[in-house]
């Protein structure tokens, strides 16, 4: 398999996978998420996890919608949903007998030399410990203009804070597309990308939908990223 060649993995997990239409957390994914990387434990591999899902939590917990929500307001129901969230994945991870910790951060802490020092020590100190770090956003201590804005761009910057040899973004599309699939069916899987040329990055568009906030589009800039740190990126 080709994800044997690699030890230490970061993982994205983004919103749409994790809650569905009707905002609803979707158990048995992670049920079967769980069992996954129970099986990526066992071959030793070092696994850190980057989920969104904290404001679409909040929003079910609320039951209020989060289309149209204001940054402020969206923050705060960011730190309503986080604890949600927390207790989706130790709930279930429980069940796996995987131990969880959460790591809240911001763009500073990543950008900051050493600030992002001490994260990466905290995280590499948990990953020997054998537990496995789930990071969000910090989104309540954010401002517009200083957000990371989507996890796709935070779990890049984990991947390379924490020196990942693989990164991987789990998303509600297949993979890279040579057009938008929501809009046109008929669109094809892009394979492997060797590099990321200016083609590819128009290829990505920005598709959304209700629970995303990225889209292809930042999660190629994400892979850019990581790439240049010699990491590839499997989008899937
Ligand atoms: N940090 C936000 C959340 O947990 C998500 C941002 C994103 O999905 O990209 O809801």
């Amino acid at each position: 398999m080709y994800i044997d060649k690699f030890k230490k993995i970061v993982i994205k997990v983004g919103s749409s996978i994790l809650i569905d239409e009707t905002g609803k957390p979707k158990k048995k994914w992670l049920q079967e998420f769980g069992k996954d990387i129970k099986n990526l434990i066992n071959k030793k591999k070092q696994i850190v996890i980057v989920s969104s899902g904290a404001i679409a939590m909040g929003c079910e917990y609320l039951k209020i919608k989060k289309n149209g929500l204001k940054v402020d307001k969206s923050q705060a129901v960011a730190s309503i949903g986080q604890i949600e969230l927390m207790n989706f994945y130790k709930k279930t991870f429980d069940k796996n007998k995987i131990k969880i910790s959460q790591i809240l951060l911001t763009l500073d802490d990543t950008e900051q030399r050493r600030r992002s020092l001490n994260a990466r020590r905290t995280i590499d100190n948990l990953i020997t410990m054998g537990i496995v770090p789930v990071v969000n956003e910090n989104d309540t201590v954010v401002t517009q203009e200083i957000r990371f804005g989507d996890n796709d761009t935070l779990a890049g910057q984990v991947a390379h804070l924490v020196d990942a040899d693989l990164f991987v973004i789990l998303s509600d599309v297949d993979g890279l597309c040579s057009e938008d699939p929501r809009q046109n069916p008929a669109a094809s899987l892009i394979s492997e990308v060797p590099e990321i040329t200016s083609d590819i990055e128009q290829r990505a568009g920005s598709s959304r939908n209700q629970e995303s906030s990225g889209g292809m589009q930042t999660k190629v800039q994400a892979a850019k990223h990581v790439a240049q740190f010699g990491v590839p990126t499997l989008i899937m």
